[in-house]
């Protein structure tokens, strides 16, 4: 790390850094500049944070050089995350892209439920993925029907062979949600819920981190850690917007350019989800093709047998005929990226 000492700082102060950093086995590289005293300190950052040392008197700041996400690094591991299911699908490294496609909540109607996946097994989507539990802004709005949603899903998926996808909002429905997800959510609300994301680190099952509402990509990234450092190295991270000052058009603005970015510092696999990161039907299909072009490694979005009357988030569901044709021309745009990828190749050699 590079510590930079304010202009007026006094001897003692850069002195009191000096010998702290030395003590605890720093390397240093010492400049004296006109204006400002700038020490280069390389050693281990565990224990002497980069927080620790700007509390010193005279420190101005204190910049980092290796980023703090360690396990989720493209530095520490070049190649490209690929998850694996037990039925062959894979998500990441440059695989083609997954789709996980459902209703924003399970509702209590199988029949309903079960067009859907019919639906998206013909179009050739890979998961179910419907809220049993939902973080619901107000108290007053449909949370979810727990475990009897979660049977739904798994009884629809098993008849149709789709994987599972649902959101886990606390750490005691995690023994039951593994009998029935084979990928479990952290929603977008949960993202700095350590907890959370320390109990899902200990289970072995895949799990989709959400951006938060307000997350920075770092901050995105250092949840991740937080999933990895507790054993699971099996996550995939979620674009779905992010609040901004502009939500006349759009629930929340779809950070598309997180996607190259996540990739160029991480090896995790990145999807997009455009349904919740615009809110709006008629923008789904423009975002999801977006987000592939720039590399995600798949889709979630949300479908409904009869959106005009689902409990949660119709307004951004495809009904199944127009999830039938946007599929058609996702699929189609999945081939083109996969030849053009190949073309690339070959040209590079
Ligand atoms: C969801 O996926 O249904 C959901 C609530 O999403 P988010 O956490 O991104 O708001
Ligand atoms: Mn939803």
């Amino acid at each position: 790390m590079i510590i930079i000492m304010e202009r007026n700082a006094s001897d003692i102060q850069i002195q009191k850094v000096i010998d702290f950093l030395k003590n605890n086995d720093f390397e240093i590289r010492f400049n004296q500049g006109q204006v400002h005293t700038v020490i280069d300190a390389i050693g281990d950052k565990t224990t002497v944070t980069p927080g620790r040392i700007s509390a010193f008197d005279g420190v101005k700041e204190v910049k980092v050089i290796r980023e703090p996400f360690r396990l989720a690094s493209r530095d520490r591991k070049p190649d490209d995350t690929v998850i694996e299911f037990s039925n062959g699908v894979k998500i990441g490294g440059g695989n083609k892209p997954v789709s996980m496609v459902g209703p924003c909540s399970i509702e209590d109607d199988y029949e309903g439920l079960l067009k859907v996946a019919s639906a998206a097994k013909e179009a050739g989507c890979e998961f179910l993925r419907g809220g049993a539990f939902k973080p619901r802004t107000s108290p007053y709005d449909f949370q979810g029907y727990g475990e009897k949603a979660l049977k739904f899903m798994r009884k629809a998926a098993d008849e149709t062979g789709l994987l599972t996808v649902s959101e886990v909002m606390d750490a005691s429905d995690l023994d039951m949600m593994c009998d029935y997800i084979d990928v479990l959510q952290i929603g977008a609300r949960n993202v700095q819920n350590f907890k959370l994301l320390h109990a899902v680190g200990k289970c072995n099952k895949p799990v989709i981190l959400k951006r938060g509402l307000a997350s920075t990509i770092r901050e995105f990234l250092l949840a991740a850690e937080h999933i990895m450092y507790n054993g699971n190295p099996n996550v995939i991270l979620c674009e779905r917007g992010i609040r901004s000052f502009d939500s006349a058009f759009t629930r929340n603005v779809m950070d598309i350019a997180s996607i190259p970015v996540i990739k160029k510092y991480s090896h995790l696999p990145v999807i997009v989800d455009p349904s919740h990161g615009t809110g709006q039907r008629y923008l789904i299909e423009p975002m999801a093709k977006a987000g592939l072009i720039v590399g995600a490694d798949g889709i979630m979005i949300e479908v409904h047998h009869d959106p005009e009357n689902a409990l949660s988030d119709g307004k951004q569901s495809l009904p199944i005929p127009m999830f039938k044709d946007v599929m058609t021309r996702i699929n189609r745009l999945n081939e083109n990226i996969h030849y053009e990828k190949n073309c690339l190749s070959a040209n590079i050699g």
